[in-house]
């Protein structure tokens, strides 16, 4: 469980995000919906321990929120376009490779193993080394998808996924992180413009508006109202 509690940023004279709280449960997607400005990527930057808070705590269960156990996926996906597949997801989760794996005696042999397992699990079997440059935009998310997975996080992020894909490529990304979110019991938050595509997948939504938190529901009651 994921608790934010009275949590402000602000630029200047803007509150990016103004006295937020909120609870997310390990094993929804919940979608945080917004126009443009209303705060959500500075939330999710929050959350991610890009940006430090003004004000206010980020708990997981009992704890301060580690950024270690954030992922966080991007928009375009942020990928190296001119490596494979499988470089990606190895340099995206040896960024912060914990240190306790040296202490196991992991190397880079089982990341490797996991990666091309994670590769699977995307729908992107046997991609592990096409050159990401030349791969599609739906299967380039879904590259960005594993590289997050591979940090093994317990709060999985994602900042406009599928902004630049068509709807229906779109919605088959969206489920694939509900699915994840759920098979490995992660809190997932999806930053969205086009809450409609996110119908099937969401179990909440989280509405911003000039920073301020103006819509929290479980997404039966959303959806029913439209
Ligand atoms: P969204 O992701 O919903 O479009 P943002 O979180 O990007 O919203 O922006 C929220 C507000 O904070 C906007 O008014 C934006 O102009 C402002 N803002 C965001 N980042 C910065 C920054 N680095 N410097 C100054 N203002 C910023
Ligand atoms: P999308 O409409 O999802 O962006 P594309 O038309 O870009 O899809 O790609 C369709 C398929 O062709 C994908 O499987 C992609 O991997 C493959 N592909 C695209 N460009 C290249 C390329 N330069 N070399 C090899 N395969 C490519």
């Amino acid at each position: 469980m994921l608790t934010v509690t009275d949590l402000e940023k602000r630029y200047g004279d803007t509150r990016a995000v103004s006295s937020l709280s909120v609870t997310l449960e390990a094993g929804e997607l919940t979608v945080l919906v917004g126009r443009s400005g209303a705060g959500k990527t500075t939330l999710l930057r929050c959350l991610d321990g890009l940006e430090g808070p003004d004000r206010g705590t980020i708990t997981l269960d009992d704890g301060p929120l580690d950024s270690t156990d954030v992922a966080l996926v991007f928009q375009e996906g942020a990928l190296l376009e001119r490596k494979s597949a499988l470089e990606n997801v190895l340099d995206g989760g040896l960024g912060r490779e914990p240190a306790w794996r040296e202490l196991l005696g992991w190397h880079a042999t089982d990341a490797k193993r996991q990666a091309i397992e994670r590769f699977h699990a995307v729908g992107l079997g046997g991609y592990a080394d096409r050159r990401v440059g030349d791969l599609s935009g739906g299967e380039k998310q879904r590259v960005g998808i594993a590289r997050a997975l591979q940090q093994e996080p317990r709060v999985l992020l994602a900042d406009e996924p599928v902004a630049s894909l068509d709807p229906e490529t779109g919605r088959t990304v969206l489920e694939l992180l509900a699915e994840v979110v759920r098979e490995e019991s992660l809190v997932g938050l999806v930053s969205l413009h086009q809450p409609t595509l996110a119908r099937p997948v969401a179990d909440r939504y989280l509405g911003l508006e000039r920073g301020r938190l103006v819509l929290d529901a479980p997404a039966g009651d959303v959806d029913e109202d439209r």
